[in-house]
């Protein structure tokens, strides 16, 4: 066992709270990193998980010589579990997958192959979103429009985080040290040749999705505001409509008192129109505040992640077996 065998793939597998599935998801795995015949190694994030999580993956280190494991000091969300398995990932290509089997890792293999032609990224999309509510479904695809409609980002749609990354595009993404972390914005933003796989999303194997749907309202807000200043600017503009319609009504209500004198009515649309101004306002300065607040926690320029530990795979190439 060498620890500077030069390494072939890493995959990164960020888990939290997935003791249900690891077992299965690390045999199928090993299944198909047997079959591709080169050296490889399985980076496990362990996100603070509070069930057994850590210990299953020392037992699997335990055996596999392959596995590494990134345990981080407390549950980071899956962004930065995953950037911490990526900066300790060895290999020549990376790809990322899920712990939970949504993404088929018999789809590996065919990363590797377009890799091999030459592309630095090879993403797999999604034909199928089994399991998923048509809410989940609709409200996805409403993001997606709205986010390519405002950014120049150029962010594929029904695309996760399951990928390839060669070398040189992991490194890209690894200088990106950003805290607000929209990983799908993140890995269009550095560009390099990149080509899509299609396959279909399986439902969760076990286990539960840590999703809701206020983390996914917070999950579009991050990609929107992480990716576009867009609506900033729209704010102003709208505002600068409702001055223009405050400033038409009051035009004609000096017209109508000159005309017909003034009954001195006018309280309810005196309300509507201070409710009206009260509501643009606090939009303005709670988007404008959307992005202070990110400043704010970017200017803090805190390291990503602290680790309690971190065991090294210690891969050995199986061409050189006996
Ligand atoms: N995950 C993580 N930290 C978290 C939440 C999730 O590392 O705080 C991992 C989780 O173990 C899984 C992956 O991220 O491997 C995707 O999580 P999940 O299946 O809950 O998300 P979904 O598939 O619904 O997007
Ligand atoms: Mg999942």
């Amino acid at each position: 066992m060498n620890k500077d065998e030069p390494i072939t793939l890493s995959v990164v597998v960020p888990a939290y709270n997935e003791q249900e599935v690891l077992p299965a998801f690390h045999r199928r795995l090993s299944a198909v990193l047997d079959s591709l015949g080169v050296t490889s190694e399985v980076v496990y994030a362990n996100d603070g998980s509070c069930d057994g999580t850590l210990a299953l993956l020392e037992l699997l280190a335990a055996v596999d010589p392959r596995v590494a494991i990134v345990d981080l000091s407390r549950n980071f969300g899956k962004e930065i579990a995953l950037t911490a398995g990526m900066d300790h990932a060895r290999g020549e290509a990376v790809v990322v997958i899920d712990a939970d089997l949504q993404d088929p890792p018999e789809l590996i293999p065919e990363l590797v192959k377009y890799w091999r032609e030459g592309f630095d990224v090879v993403y797999a999309k999604r034909t199928v979103r089994d399991g998923e509510s048509w809410i989940k479904k609709s409200t996805a695809k409403l993001f997606y429009q709205v986010i390519r409609g405002m950014s120049r980002v150029d962010i594929p749609q029904d695309v996760g985080d399951f990928r390839l990354l060669s070398r040189r595009a992991l490194d890209a993404l690894g200088s990106l040290r950003e805290q607000h972390r929209f990983m799908k914005g993140l890995f269009a933003w550095i560009g390099f040749p990149s080509k899509a796989v299609l396959y279909k999303r399986d439902p969760r194997f076990a286990g539960e999705t840590k999703w809701n749907y206020w983390k996914l309202w917070n999950f579009a807000l991050e990609g929107i505001t992480s990716f576009t200043i867009a609506p900033l600017k729209i704010a102003t503009y709208v505002g600068m409509l409702a001055s223009l319609g405050a400033f038409v009504y009051a035009a004609w209500i000096v017209y109508r008192t000159l005309m017909h004198g003034d009954p001195a009515r006018g309280y309810p649309s005196m309300m509507v129109v201070i409710l009206f101004f009260g509501g643009l306002q606090l939009m303005g300065m709670g988007i404008i505040g959307e992005y202070l607040g990110r400043m704010f926690d970017e200017t803090k320029n805190r390291p990503l992640y602290f680790l309690k530990g971190y065991t090294p795979s210690r891969p050995t190439n199986p061409e050189s077996k006996t």
